[in-house]
């Protein structure tokens, strides 16, 4: 039988990420398992907007990571330096305290570096004004600790990436799922078991990766693990993500670790389809809601659209949306508003949307209750206080009055045409998983590693909890990718 020296299971940014690394570290029999058939492989990594969190202390330090950009660039960008300091606070605040001061610790200090490794094999990266700017008296003033992202999105990113092994001379194969891990002596895990309609199949391996995703895509184990309602939510990214993954590593004696009702999860055009769109990606994605209100089918508003900078709240309001009658919502905007939509997503192909002349039309259109929808409407525009709205900074231009509040760029909704768009959850991926150390070795019940077995991605438990910052996911399925690839392909070597 082929020996090889690490498999990595997945095909997504970790994964690949985990692949490269065994290849620098020395490997040279490295295989890549993908479950999904090849227009699938990628994962959720291909729906993203290739957006990845990072660390700097200057424009100066940022530059050498981006392609294509002048001194003309440089003199219309406002941004400010957002430090490993920064980003350590931001998982504290919206994590509350209870993210893995360990894991974190690496994941902010290994930031910058991880993007370098991939800008150095082979991956471009750019601003995004379209997504994470506003344009201020002719100046492009980013806002939010997240900034860059991999040219051509998620799926530029992921074709670079089997470019880049390809050349590695790195195995992929799809239509591989993996449902079991061999066992060798003392527990070791020396490869997989590869089931297809003609059976299984054992590869044995020195060293194994599990990158196979979280179980956001599972309907049974949503309503099982994030509780009742779950089952119904939308699936952002890949159908092929149904927690195999942690399941093996769970039997093969990981700790399960990290928040495992929890999940990141957002406002999603509520027309879609049940599980992610190839050729749409990220499109159904609704964004925009700070600088609008957003209402429940009985008319009442039920989040501080305002409360923080898009970054740190999105990920959470999927699931209030989700408790809302229906799981059903309604982002509002007006004429004011509407020009500062972010318009590749707000202006999608089929697009679920709605126009009128007044407040009681649009409802009437949507299915909301319009006596409640007027005066909601009403209420929220007389609370709204006086001061200079800037959308690019929390300007605290508020409402004062209503409950809930409206803490920052709470602009009067009046001015007609005015606009809906429907919403629903859309869930992202799973907070929980196993726990690692920090070689990305998947740790025992006891703390100590099961030899031979490696994590990295959503699978990874104890980073995230309640609530996620921006650009984080393709952040740390680098960091802890690269971190796993090195030491499977150590391991392998010591084997
Ligand atoms: C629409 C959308 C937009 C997003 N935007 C961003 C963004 O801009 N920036 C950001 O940082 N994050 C973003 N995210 C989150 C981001 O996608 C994840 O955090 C990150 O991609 C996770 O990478 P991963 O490699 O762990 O998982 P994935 O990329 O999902 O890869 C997991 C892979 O494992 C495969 N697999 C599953 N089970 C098995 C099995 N049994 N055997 C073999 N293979 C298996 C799957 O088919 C899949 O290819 C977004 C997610 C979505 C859905």
């Amino acid at each position: 039988m082929q020996m090889y020296d690490v498999i990595v299971v997945g095909g997504g940014n970790a994964a690949f990420s985990a692949a490269h690394a065994a290849y620098d570290e020395g490997a040279r029999r490295i295989l890549l398992l993908e479950k999904a058939p090849l227009e699938w492989i990628g994962g959720n990594s291909t729906f993203t907007a290739g957006a990845m969190r990072t660390t700097f202390a200057s424009l100066a330090e940022l530059r050498p990571l981006l392609a294509d950009f002048s001194d003309d660039d440089a003199d219309r960008t406002v941004v400010e330096p957002y430090r490993a300091s920064d980003f350590r606070a931001d998982m504290e605040r919206v994590t509350e305290g209870r993210c893995d001061p360990e894991l974190t610790t690496i994941l902010v200090d290994d930031a910058a570096g991880a993007l370098r490794w991939l800008r150095d094999k082979g991956i471009a990266f750019r601003f995004m004004p379209e997504r994470q700017a506003y344009e201020v008296v002719g100046k492009l003033h980013y806002w939010g600790g997240l900034y860059v992202g991999a040219v051509g999105g998620g799926e530029g990113l992921m074709a670079r990436h089997l470019e880049i092994a390809a050349a590695e001379g790195i195995e992929v194969r799809c239509e591989s799922p993996v449902v079991d891990l061999a066992r060798g002596a003392h527990g070791a895990v020396g490869g997989v078991v590869v089931g297809s309609a003609d059976g299984r199949e054992t590869i044995a391996a020195k060293s194994v990766v599990l990158a196979s995703g979280g179980f956001e895509a599972d309907p049974r184990r949503r309503a099982q693990y994030l509780g009742p309602g779950w089952d119904v939510a939308k699936v952002r990214g890949t159908p092929y993500n149904t927690g195999e993954g942690i399941d093996m590593a769970l039997a093969a004696g990981a700790q399960p670790y990290g928040h495992w009702s929890g999940c990141h999860s957002i406002a999603w055009d509520a027309g879609a389809p049940p599980t992610g769109d190839l050729v749409l990606t990220n499109r159904f994605s609704r964004q925009s809601y700070p600088i609008g209100i957003v209402v429940n089918r009985d008319g009442r508003r039920f989040v501080d659209e305002g409360a923080d900078l898009r970054n740190y709240t999105y990920a959470k309001y999927g699931a209030e949306i989700l408790k809302q009658p229906g799981a059903i919502a309604f982002q509002l905007f007006d004429a004011v508003t509407a020009p500062l939509l972010r318009h590749q997503d707000y202006g999608a192909p089929g697009a679920s949307r709605a126009e009128a002349a007044t407040i009681r039309e649009l409802a009437k259109m949507c299915g909301i209750e319009p006596d409640r929808l007027e005066e909601t409407v009403r209420a929220y525009n007389a609370a709204v206080q006086p001061g200079a709205f800037n959308p690019a900074v929390k300007d605290g231009k508020r409402t004062e009055g209503i409950t809930p509040p409206k803490s920052n760029w709470a602009l009067p909704l009046d001015r007609p045409p005015f606009l809906a768009f429907p919403v629903a959850c859309g869930i992202t991926f799973t907070y929980g998983g196993v726990r690692i150390d920090a070689q990305s070795r998947v740790l025992d019940g006891r703390d100590r590693p099961i030899p031979g077995l490696h994590a990295a991605g959503e699978l990874v438990g104890g980073l995230f909890y309640f609530n996620y910052p921006g650009g984080s996911g393709l952040t740390s399925g680098t960091v802890f990718g690269r971190r796993a690839g090195h030491a499977a392909a150590r391991h392998a070597a010591s084997a």
